[in-house]
């Protein structure tokens, strides 16, 4: 059991803490600098949970990125992803679901993708979730070599 940031070994407690509360190996430390930062921003648990998942699996991703108007939950800078997680989907009124897709069309128009997960593909699907991520980033890599 070893911190997912620095590597430090975790004691018990420690391990036992950040699982509890995020779901994620992490030391007090980077559990503390962590918690801090879901705060500030409102950053949905899962999008912790993928940026780690993603950071396992190779992949440099950014969390809580700032775009210049708005914090993305997680964005993928070299390929231009934009990943939302959708924490509360089901309650998604009409007004919401038209801002999404201008939010989404304006991030196009500025060549970024965006994404949009809903939590619970990313609770109980990590690992195809990760897979499918880096599929869409082999997909917008072939795009970009096309340009
Ligand atoms: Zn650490």
């Amino acid at each position: 059991m070893t911190c997912l940031e620095c590597n430090k070994e975790l004691g018990y407690l420690d391990h036992k803490n950040a699982m509890e509360s995020l779901g994620v190996e992490l030391c007090v430390q980077h559990h503390r600098r962590m918690q801090k930062l879901i705060e500030k921003n409102n950053t949905p648990l899962e999008a912790v949970q993928l940026y780690y998942g993603l950071k396992e699996a190779g992949i440099g991703a950014m969390l809580e990125w700032w775009d210049g108007k708005k914090s993305i939950d997680i964005a993928i800078s070299r390929v231009k992803l934009n990943i939302e997680i959708d924490s509360e989907y089901e309650k998604l009124t009409e007004e919401d679901a038209i801002n999404n897709l201008e939010e989404a069309m304006h991030s196009f128009k500025n060549g970024f993708t965006t994404i949009r997960i809903p939590h619970i593909v990313v609770r109980y699907y990590l690992n195809e979730t990760v897979k499918n991520i880096i599929g869409i980033m082999e997909g917008l890599k072939a795009n970009i070599r096309m340009i």
